[in-house]
């Protein structure tokens, strides 16, 4: 892999790449862009190329060769999901007082420092950010340049004021990735004080055929459907699990149902039932709630004359028929009581209790 493989966004791309040709690279970097929008992976490309031992030029412009000993280190971290794994199952495994004391962190080259939101919470912790300021100040062991990568840049007070004393004075050898699907989010004294690049979504027809290559296992309309659901992130296409939204469209479908005239209450409460205790529950609600934002998202760009925005495009003439019947105060009204029903699942609400009520307050007058 080399920067030619990163899909779309050449502008940031060139410009990541402008900035390495000068001697030096900007301290803190704000890399914002949707889930899936390869923020990670271009990060990740930066890295390699500020420590690749063979600085290889493509157009003139900085490159990485990804077989050189640093590259190879680096890339062991591009799989995030799998290193982050790891690194919670052997936190889990030591004894408590040092469960309390450890915090996730991957490091696969001694130059390059990925913080991932730590769980529970999946927020970034003080005592991450505490690590970063006892090593930033010590020159690279193995590369040039010292790379500390927030893969979500969701801090806790603590931690965020924290990163602040790092910003004020970061050393030249070192530079900060912030990755953030909501830039807004960051305190305004850390946004002051890095440059920000966006990663902007790509069209549905570039994902579209991306994905004729990269998933030749779908059928042309599969492929269509998955670029829309994946809002023009490559990443999130290359992964979106196709039949296990279809199954969580079901049920959103037989939840909304009843308040649409759609189907009955016998089917909601069969669908329902399904959702119980546990972690697999808990993965199952969430997305269903996911899906049900997105259909009455899809209901609202129809009632609104914006078909072209609509994502679950094979079920457009259902979702049509389902606008028809209400106004846009009842789809106000049903996001904000998905919102609830969402913080409710965060204090662990029962699933099926939850879940009907939601689907009830949907059929009283609003
Ligand atoms: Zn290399």
């Amino acid at each position: 892999m080399v920067f030619a493989d990163f899909h779309g966004n050449d502008e940031v791309v060139r410009t990541l790449r402008q900035m390495l040709a000068r001697d030096h690279f900007p301290q803190t970097v704000i890399l914002s862009g949707p889930q899936g929008s390869g923020k990670f992976t271009l990060a990740q490309m930066v890295a390699k190329a500020l420590n690749c031992l063979e600085q290889p030029q493509t157009d003139g412009l900085p490159d990485f060769c990804g077989l050189c000993a640093n590259c190879v280190r680096i890339a062991e971290a591009d799989a995030l999901d799998d290193r982050f794994a790891e690194a919670v199952e052997a936190r889990e495994n030591l004894r408590d007082a040092d469960k309390r004391e450890t915090r996730i962190l991957v490091q696969t080259h001694p130059d390059v420092t990925i913080i991932p939101p730590d769980p529970p919470q999946m927020l970034v912790k003080v005592d991450q950010v505490r690590h970063i300021i006892r090593e930033i100040y010590y020159r690279p062991a193995a590369g040039r340049h010292r790379m500390y990568i927030f893969s979500e840049a969701d801090f806790m007070k603590e931690a965020a004021n924290s990163l602040l004393k790092i910003l004020e004075e970061p050393p030249d050898f070192a530079t900060i990735f912030l990755l953030t699907d909501n830039p807004s989010a960051l305190l305004p004294t850390i946004r002051s004080r890095c440059m920000h690049l966006r990663l902007a979504p790509l069209a549905a027809e570039t994902v579209e055929k991306y994905l004729t290559k990269a998933r030749p296992e779908l059928k042309p309309k599969e492929r269509a459907l998955v670029a829309r659901l994946s809002a023009g992130g490559l990443g999130r296409a290359q992964t979106f699990d196709l039949a296990q939204y279809l199954a969580a469209r079901q049920d959103a479908l037989a939840v909304l149902g009843p308040a649409l005239g759609e189907n009955n209450h016998s089917d909601l409460f069969r669908v329902t039932d399904s959702y119980r205790a546990g972690a697999e529950g808990k993965a199952k609600i969430e997305r269903a709630i996911r899906t049900l934002y997105a259909l009455l998202e899809d209901m609202l760009f129809l009632k609104s004359g914006t078909p072209a925005f609509v994502r679950n495009t094979d079920l457009e003439p259902q979702l049509r028929k389902m606008a028809e019947r209400v106004d846009f105060g009842w789809i106000v009204a049903a996001v904000n009581r998905l919102g609830e029903l969402e913080s409710g699942m965060r204090r662990n609400l029962l699933r099926t209790l939850a879940l009907d009520a939601f689907a009830t307050s949907l059929e009283r007058p609003t």
